[in-house]
């Protein structure tokens, strides 16, 4: 027999789910350094700014907000150690090339949207879904959204920045069931991270799916999820859902609020 899931409320992560960048991170890095009068290589400021990105994660969590620090700020340093990384020792001249990355990224002609990403979208809401954003993600994201003309389909869009901890903090999850007054039994999560995505939302109780290529997967995570939680592509999340057409979104009431942290 088939298990349906009695899902009222999807909650989606962004950035490779529904959004990517135009152009790799490194070349867009490139370009502007360009623009400057600064030749690197593509290929440097990417792995650099892999290495600088996990450096300033571990030592600065969630954009550094506990320890003082502005998302900004965390992001300018974070170029800047990139670019120092892929041997600009000079950081008077990478300043300004941070300063306009930091606003280039806020842009929403510098993202794209995922084939399919509409589509699911707007036929989870012909189906009586509420969705909303879970995102490790700073202010700039509802912008982005907007931009993009994504924004729409969200109830909210709760980042990081704004709950004060970033995926997979149990305390984001419970801080979004908490805005949309459902208990995680009728709630799942979308999203490419197993950790973020799939292990940190089932940590609460909710339900959640990986879209991702399976063949991409560590074996050791691909043999640790179930095959019906893995999703190909969006287009298969509704038939994973299972969920009966014609739903009506006025059979969806809200359940008793659920405690907040
Ligand atoms: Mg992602």
């Amino acid at each position: 027999m088939a298990h349906r899931l009695q899902i009222r409320l999807l909650t989606w992560d962004v950035k490779d789910t529904l959004i990517r960048l135009r152009h790799p991170l490194g070349e867009e890095y490139a370009t502007k350094a360009r623009a400057h009068g600064l030749e690197v290589e593509p290929s440097a400021l990417e792995q650099g700014f892999r290495q600088a990105y996990r450096a300033q994660s571990h030592s600065f969590p969630n954009y550094g907000l506990s320890q003082g620090l502005t998302s900004r700020q965390w992001w300018l340093d974070v170029v800047l150690q990139t670019f120092h990384l892929a041997g600009v020792q000079d950081a008077q001249a990478v300043t300004p090339i941070a300063e306009q990355l930091y606003d280039d990224f806020s842009r929403p002609c510098t993202w794209q949207v995922l084939d399919g990403a509409e589509d699911t979208l707007r036929e989870c809401h012909s189906r009586g879904l509420r969705l909303s954003v879970i995102s490790n993600f700073d202010q700039r994201l509802e912008g982005i959204l907007g931009g993009l003309g994504l924004r729409e389909h969200f109830d909210f869009v709760l980042t990081s920045e704004a709950a004060g901890w970033p995926k997979p903090d149990p305390r984001i999850f419970q801080e979004a069931l908490r805005l949309a007054h459902m208990e995680p039994v009728v709630t799942a999560h979308v999203g490419d991270n197993y950790l973020c995505d799939y292990q940190g939302p089932r940590a609460v109780g909710m339900h959640s799916f990986l879209v991702v290529d399976p063949q991409a997967l560590d074996p050791v995570v691909r043999d640790s999820v179930p095959k019906e939680h893995i999703l190909p592509s969006l287009a298969h999340l509704l038939p994973a859902l299972d969920l009966p057409r014609g739903l009506e979104s006025r059979a969806l009431r809200p359940v008793r609020e659920v405690a907040g942290p």
